[in-house]
């Protein structure tokens, strides 16, 4: 495992003896210039097609000789990181293995440097594919870094978004509580980080009694909580939560079966929240960045958690067990408390939380307290292409979390379940603190270009945006 969790294939390359094919990318409108100046055999071949560089629509053009000559791309504009993964599958679907290992392709069109950084990244992501358990034999195609590129920031971004996706698509019996301790120790040593973990029986001691009490039915993956901190202690403070279950049985209100089957995914927070203290690191933003992966898994036992229990609560209140699948809100309760209590200048975390996601899979929920964060945050989203939808933590709902013999309850009515999961969280928070939460779904149900079926990162590349805009 360790630093393979985080590998980007050999995809690029800076410079190489092979043939070489241009690539030429359209950004919108300069296609038309660009066919008038070509000779008839290439317009010929265009004409043929009825190729337009529509966004994403690529044509290999060939010679006289019949040979692979130029590859054309249209490009959606503004572009989108994934867009450009469309490219890399055109490629690697109409030319053989052998032909891939014995040419190299390169970027032949001038690109501002975002473009150019999301074209690296489309190709990239492209070549994402989950090979732990089944080794492929695809060939991969390489291409030429792009000139006009931040190639530091292109590798942080694919480095991070791999070691999201690899952590989640790993199965439990590979990805307990402990080797997502060790991976983060792993980037801890890179980026010269602290880390810190209580587990065990020393969750009570230490009070996190809500993270002790999910996780305790668990022998094998023992509860946890992760704490690392990285960088200088006069930047502004950020810190990120994850949920990190490691799987989710449901407790004794056991799910079923077809319910349980995606649950290794159920850690999907903790590894968004991972992924983006990666790209922080790497690229080194000036903030003094903290992560909190309470970890666990909901299994069952005899020691097992029940529904009707009243538990204590690290923030003091006390909470009525309503059902044991409802588990990722008690173990973040523990966290976001721990995390106010060190008062930090933003707190934001990320749960695959309530399984009826309001927005539907690719659309995230946003909460917050802080109606300018939650605004920027959304637009930062958009201009970035990584859409995240803003939730209400609607006040009239707070009655339903209210407990008749305990402060509060675990579910609430259950009717606007997401709502109230949030509003639960946001009872953990002390109301100074300026708080965001993501209720996501981390997963890709069906594959398509750049985003094969399985984990899937959401909003990541606003929220390291939101800090970089914010921060930097
Ligand atoms: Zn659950």
């Amino acid at each position: 495992m360790t630093h393979d969790i985080y590998k980007i294939p050999n995809c690029f390359s800076k410079s190489s003896k092979k043939p070489s094919i241009p690539i030429q990318v359209f950004e919108k409108g300069d296609f038309n210039a660009w066919i008038k100046k070509q000779n008839k055999h290439i317009q010929q071949q265009v004409a043929q097609a009825g190729f337009e560089a529509k966004a994403q629509s690529a044509l290999t053009i060939l010679d006289k000789d019949g040979a692979l000559s130029c590859v054309l791309f249209g490009l959606n504009f503004p572009a989108e990181n994934l867009d450009t993964a469309s490219l890399y599958k055109a490629i690697q679907t109409c030319c053989a293995g052998k032909f891939l290992s014995q040419n190299v392709f390169h970027i032949e069109s001038l690109h501002e440097e975002d473009v150019a950084n999301k074209i690296a990244i489309g190709w990239g992501l492209g070549a994402y594919k989950f090979t732990s358990y089944k080794k492929s034999t695809d060939v991969i195609p390489t291409l030429i870094w792009p000139e006009n590129i931040d190639q530091k920031h292109v590798n942080a971004v694919l480095e991070a978004t791999y070691l999201l996706r690899n952590a989640v698509n790993t199965p439990t019996n590979d990805m307990g509580t402990e080797a997502i301790a060790d991976i983060v120790k792993d980037i801890a040593k890179d980026f010269k980080a602290d880390v810190k973990i209580i587990k065990g029986d020393k969750l009570l001691s230490k009070n996190f009694p809500l993270i002790h009490a999910v996780g305790r039915a668990c022998t094998v993956n023992e509860p946890q909580l992760v704490d690392l901190r990285w960088g200088k202690k006069s930047y502004p403070k950020v810190t990120l939560v994850g949920k990190g279950l490691v799987y989710d049985t449901g407790g004794l209100n056991i799910k079923p079966g077809s319910s349980m089957n995606a649950m290794k995914k159920d850690m999907s927070g903790a590894a968004h929240v991972l992924s983006i203290a990666y790209m922080v690191m790497a690229l080194k933003l000036p903030i003094q960045l903290r992560v909190l992966l309470p970890l666990a898994e909901n299994s069952i036992a005899g020691n097992s958690f029940r529904p009707g229990d009243i538990l204590p609560t690290r923030k003091g209140i006390t909470i009525e067990i309503e059902n044991t699948d409802a588990e990722g809100r008690l173990v973040l309760a523990d966290a976001l408390a721990y995390a106010c209590e060190d008062t930090p200048d933003l707190l934001i975390d990320f749960a695959t939380l309530t399984g009826g996601i309001a927005a539907g899979h690719d659309l995230p929920g946003l909460y917050s307290n802080n109606d300018k964060t939650r605004k920027d945050l959304h637009a930062i989203s958009d201009e970035h292409q990584d859409s995240v939808w803003p939730m209400p933590l609607y006040a009239g709902y707070e009655a339903n979390i209210n407990g008749t013999i305990s402060d509060i309850k675990s579910v609430g009515s259950g009717r606007a379940g997401h709502i109230e999961a949030a509003l639960i969280l946001q009872r953990f928070i002390t109301p100074e603190t300026n708080w965001v939460h993501f209720d996501i779904f981390g997963w890709q149900q069906v594959g398509k270009a750049g985003r094969p079926a399985g984990a899937a990162e959401m909003g990541i590349h606003a929220v390291f945006h939101f800090i970089k805009k914010r921060y930097g």
